[in-house]
């Protein structure tokens, strides 16, 4: 990869976007464009961990360690350089990913018939509904054998969140709701968590595009309100 190949895939990826990605939250701003927060890279007590927005660099005053996005990619899944190029321009192509997985469990929706009587008992009961959400149902312990077999390798599903490092579906008992760049899983399960998204941006208002120009519009919380509405 050339210096000029290098330089487009940092500015096609802020290091801000991608730290946030990775659950990164800064703690504090110091100035326009500096924030701090803790480590990522070590076990941080107080905030340690300076970025600059602007030049794309971090820096830790803990750990001694800073560079830009790559080199905070190598550091962070600890690859080498190369590694973490591929890594890079996995995250940034992560949306066909996305399509290809939200499509898979929308296919396994209608093969389990608990996941459709879980929406019927939230008041979802319109096919077109549930098409024009495209929402599908993660069963659990065949999306990573799906994905590969389609051609994605296995540290593309680990980096995008939905194989765990233990290398199972991170999305067990789900329904699934793509959102623009994110994929919002509701568990069928009391005992999981309920609610869950991929690590990175969970997008903002859902369908907001569709409706910005509308002169009146109703805000309601959450993606099942929103179907109820409809
Ligand atoms: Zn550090």
């Amino acid at each position: 990869m050339n210096r000029r190949a290098l330089d487009e895939l940092k500015q096609q990826i802020p290091l801000l976007d991608y730290l946030q990605g990775h659950e990164w939250q800064p703690a504090r701003q110091l100035s326009r464009g500096r924030l701090m927060g803790l480590c990522p890279l070590h076990a941080d007590q107080k905030p340690s961990f300076l970025v600059d927005t602007s030049k794309g660099l971090f820096y830790c005053y803990g750990c001694g360690r800073g560079g830009d996005v790559i080199r905070f990619a190598e550091l962070y899944h600890q690859v080498k350089f190369p590694q973490a190029l591929v890594l890079l321009r996995q995250w940034r192509g992560l949306p066909p990913l996305l399509h290809e997985t939200a499509g898979f469990y929308r296919m396994q929706l209608h093969r389990h018939p608990e996941a459709v009587a879980y929406l019927y008992q939230r008041g979802l009961r319109s096919p077109e509904l549930i098409e024009h959400m495209r929402i599908g149902y993660a069963p659990g312990g065949c999306l990573r054998g799906w994905l590969m077999q389609v051609g994605y390798p296995l540290p593309t599903l680990c980096e995008a969140g939905l194989v765990t490092a233990s290398g199972y579906d991170a999305y067990t008992h789900r329904l699934v709701f793509p959102l623009d760049s994110n994929l919002y899983g509701r568990s069928l399960s009391a005992a999981a968590p309920p609610h869950r998204f991929l690590p990175g941006a969970k997008g903002g208002l859902y369908a907001w595009e569709q409706v910005r120009q509308c002169p009146e519009v109703i805000l309601v919380e959450g993606l099942f309100d929103y179907a109820a509405l409809w």
